[in-house]
């Protein structure tokens, strides 16, 4: 039984980390990029989330980015964010390496996250460098569209992530491949695993001997690498395996 085998795995873990993705915030309402229901379906990625389109045309990035902005500030934390902090306090994972800009790990209650795709929580002006809040430029928009800078009136206001075309953050980058070299246990939770760099995390956790616990609705191209595979849904799933462990 694969929720078994997971929690067997991680009640043996002394270096255990969570890598997690957009799936791991799917039921707290916010829409992951790709698998059913993806964004991705939707809207060109290229288009709207690179960096070469962001500064040609904030206006199209931000008439996305008022729709999801809205729903990702509104979200809460869903039982798979709540049952990772319960699993990183009584000690069977030390950190959550998160892809995920939402801040829903640490509005949970998660001590150790580190976010190598930045936060959709701040936003910086791209022309004289000053940060604002996400809720504070959001509440702009209905008013003003591209937002504006409240110090300089630029118009290249990017929220803190890390859009395509743009380098990843150095020391998160660095902290998280550290977490990853130094694991035992590697719990995947929510991620396609093909966006690169941040896929290379769980794949050097591997590569030093670490055990692959992949929780994820759909099939990843890192599943034959894997001890255990389980295909379903974050807040059914990790709940489960904690419960075996407490028990
Ligand atoms: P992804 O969108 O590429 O893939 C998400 C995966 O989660 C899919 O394979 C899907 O099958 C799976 N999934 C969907 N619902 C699930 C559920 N309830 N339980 C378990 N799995 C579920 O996400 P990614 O790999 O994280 O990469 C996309 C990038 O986009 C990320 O790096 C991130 O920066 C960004 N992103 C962030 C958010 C967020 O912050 N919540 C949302 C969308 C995209
Ligand atoms: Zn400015």
């Amino acid at each position: 039984m694969t929720v078994e085998r997971a929690a067997e795995l991680l009640s043996a873990a002394r270096k255990g980390v969570a890598f997690t993705g957009a799936g791991a915030s799917a039921e707290s309402g916010i829409p992951t990029f790709r698998g059913v229901g993806g964004l991705w379906t939707k809207y060109d990625p290229v288009k709207v989330s690179s960096i070469d389109s962001f500064m040609r045309d904030p206006t199209a990035y931000w008439m996305v980015s008022k729709e999801r902005g809205a729903i990702a500030l509104a979200a809460r934390p869903n039982p798979g964010h709540l049952a990772l902090v319960a699993l990183e306090a009584a000690g069977f994972l030390v950190a959550i390496v998160t892809q995920n800009t939402d801040g829903l790990h640490q509005a949970s209650g998660s001590r150790h996250v580190v976010e190598v795709h930045g936060s959709s929580r701040t936003v910086q002006c791209l022309d004289c460098g000053i940060r604002e809040s996400r809720a504070v430029v959001q509440a702009r928009l209905a008013v003003q569209m591209p937002p504006q800078c409240k110090s300089c009136g630029g118009t290249h206001l990017k929220p803190s992530v890390v859009l395509f075309g743009e380098p990843m953050p150095v020391a998160a980058m660095h902290e998280a491949l550290a977490l990853a070299q130094s694991a035992d246990v590697m719990l995947v939770v929510g991620s396609s695993l093909v966006v690169h760099p941040a896929a290379d995390i769980p794949l050097a956790a591997v590569r030093s001997g670490a055990t692959l616990i992949i929780v994820n609705a759909e099939p990843t191209p890192f599943d034959s690498l894997a001890d255990v595979v389980i295909h379903g849904r974050a807040g059914e799933v990790l709940p489960a395996i904690l419960s075996l462990l407490n028990a």
